[in-house]
């Protein structure tokens, strides 16, 4: 036997219906593409490390006017100096911004780590407070599963830079876009406070040793916790291998 012939009449979809679903998915799209932000690149692909200079653009975040620094281009200083380091070591590294004139939302600079799908994300800062005498190291997390890198970097920083009257200052909680967004382990560093004079000093210093120590003790930091999680490859030889 052969089915009974379809007889059932099509019916046309009412237009308003065909509008509504249309704008009602336009309206999803928007929605989603607005709580995603803006697309983010990986400015070099297949970086272990995103190193993320606070700051930028319109935005200087602090300054010690009486010696001529802006956290900004401290923060930016101090990044590019920490990631030579860690190339000596054969990681990867990418920044989030590579000049001063550049900025952008906290939440972009966890993205960038996420399209690097980079091990570790660092925020580079320098603290300040109307108080010209403290000066401490601080590590600032978002999230509780962050506590062990975050804790991590404190102790490198502290090692090195917590002499004299600077103290170990320990970690603090901060829900920070960038370190929310990124999905590998994030801390933001705050090692020293450029709103100390002798601080500031040190870190207005032409010969840049201040900032060099600093970026050696973020290095550490990092370099540390790849160890222990994962390792570092060894450096590929920079010469060519003689024939
Ligand atoms: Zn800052």
């Amino acid at each position: 036997m052969t089915d009974p012939p379809h007889t059932e009449r099509r019916r046309a979809v009412p237009l308003p219906l065909v509008i509504a679903l249309v704008l009602a998915t336009a309206a999803i799209a928007v929605v989603v593409l607005w709580l995603r932000g803006p697309s983010a690149q990986c400015p070099v692909p297949r970086a272990d490390v995103v190193l993320d200079p606070g700051h930028g653009g319109e935005e200087p975040g602090a300054a010690n006017p009486a010696f001529g620094i802006v956290e900004r281009d401290l923060n930016l200083d101090t990044a590019n100096r920490t990631a030579a380091l860690l190339r000596d070591r054969g990681l990867i590294v990418a920044l989030t911004r590579e000049d001063n004139v550049t900025g952008m939302s906290t939440w972009q600079r966890g993205r960038i780590a996420n399209a690097c799908n980079a091990r570790v994300f660092v925020s580079v800062h320098h603290n300040s407070v109307s108080d010209p005498v403290p000066n401490h190291v601080l590590t600032l997390y978002a999230d509780a599963s962050d506590i062990p890198f975050a804790q991590a970097m404190e102790d490198a920083m502290a090692a090195s830079l917590a002499t004299g009257n600077i103290y170990d200052g320990g970690l603090r909680q901060l829900r920070n876009g960038g370190m929310i967004a990124a999905k590998m382990p994030a801390a933001l560093v705050e090692p020293v406070f450029l709103s100390n004079p002798e601080e500031a000093a040190r870190l207005a210093a032409p010969d840049g040793a201040r900032r060099q120590q600093i970026a050696a003790a973020i290095a550490a930091g990092i370099t540390g916790w790849l160890e222990d999680h994962g390792g570092i490859a060894s450096p590929v030889p920079a010469s060519p291998v003689a024939r």
